[in-house]
């Protein structure tokens, strides 16, 4: 069971590589700690089993001074401490029952700066700083590389140097379109390019970009709430439909916030090729062959029937944990634990099982 040692050394393994990684390094530490939590670990029967959290947002502050007398110096929402990695996030870790969180930047603000050295400098900073984060907690942490998704070119550079420099176990897609061209166009398919040649798992998130923000106002928080999944479903039917997913057969990508809507009506989809064919030329398998191979998901989806029918659609073996901290959703482990739909060994699966085989690491 956890106790006060296991949170001691935990602090400490991260106080050593603080010293290691950097001054910068988790300078929070360096902060009024507040009172130490149990770490939670997870057990299903007697087995102790490895959670890892698909979905944790960072924010690197330090992009600020590149920004600095640019007409962007606007744009980077400020990186709150939320989304500062330090000891505040190794304890929602601790109480959650996460072991290994994998951070991505998300907003995308990024993707629309158009001057290419800037936009290089500004994923440069983001991805090192990162990389300074999990270096400091090796063992809570693992990382995804920020891109440049409006260079593509430039962005399969990024994708690379942040897996083979600074051991990023993939990429991150902050938005499901890029100034509102779809990441199906044949101009991208330098990062697809890149992406299957390095065997590593795109995770996409989506980044406020529908292009129906005008229905979207009001009560309802509706740019998050319907906006995000209706993202997601526009840029996974685009990349099936598209062809994306045929051209590219070594791609992986996992959908944020359980796939959006599409695992949910995938008849649909399916059902519209059998009315017009000519829709479909470019896509050559079932809808669903795609989610149970190439597309995964988190299991952002809340209710246990629809966690249920993502199973049943995708199969336990394509859907990761993931929980959006540090934004207060009611993802915890024991959605899944709870889940009587399924066995122990999909639990232990779905928990860490499925993105350690997805992230390459043991
Ligand atoms: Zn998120």
């Amino acid at each position: 069971m956890p106790n006060r040692r296991d949170f001691v050394r935990t602090m400490a393994g991260a106080t050593a590589g603080l010293y290691a990684a950097g001054r910068n390094a988790f300078s929070a530490l360096a902060q009024a700690p507040a009172a130490p939590v149990r770490r939670r670990e997870v057990f299903i029967g007697r087995k102790r089993i490895k959670v890892i959290d698909m979905h944790g947002h960072c924010a690197v502050p330090d992009v600020a001074s590149v920004l600095k007398g640019t007409a962007l110096e606007r744009a980077a929402p400020a990186a709150t401490g939320s989304q500062i990695i330090g000891p505040d996030r190794i304890r929602i870790l601790d109480e959650q029952g996460i072991d290994v969180q994998v951070l991505t930047q998300q907003g995308a603000w990024w993707y629309n700066i158009t001057d290419r050295d800037l936009a290089r400098q500004v994923v440069k900073i983001q991805n090192e700083k990162t990389a300074t984060w999990v270096a400091a907690a090796p063992d809570r942490f693992v990382a995804l590389a920020s891109v440049s998704l409006q260079f593509p070119d430039l962005a399969a550079e990024q994708l690379e140097d942040g897996v083979k420099r600074l051991g990023m176990k993939g990429g991150a897609i902050a938005a499901g379109n890029v100034a509102g061209k779809e990441l199906s166009a044949p101009d991208f398919d330098p990062f697809w390019t890149k992406a299957q040649e390095l065997g590593v798992v795109l995770f996409m998130h989506p980044g406020g970009n529908t292009g129906a923000d005008e229905h979207l106002r009001g009560k309802g928080n509706l740019g998050n709430t319907i906006g995000n999944p209706l993202e997601t479903t526009i840029f996974l039917s685009h990349l099936m439909f598209d062809g994306t997913l045929d051209r590219f057969p070594g791609l992986k990508i996992c959908a944020a916030h359980g796939g959006g809507y599409l695992p949910s009506y995938l008849g649909r989809s399916e059902a519209a090729c059998t009315r017009s064919p000519d829709a479909c030329s470019e896509k050559k398998k079932p809808a669903d062959a795609y989610f149970k191979t190439q597309i995964m998901a988190d299991s952002m989806i809340f209710r246990p029937d629809g966690l249920r029918h993502l199973v049943e659609e995708m199969g336990a073996g394509q859907i990761v944990y993931g929980t959006d901290t540090p934004f207060a959703w009611p993802a915890d482990v024991d959605f899944i634990l709870k889940a009587t739909f399924l066995n122990d060994a999909q639990k232990e699966a779905i928990l860490g099982g499925n993105a350690m085989k997805l992230l390459h690491i043991g």
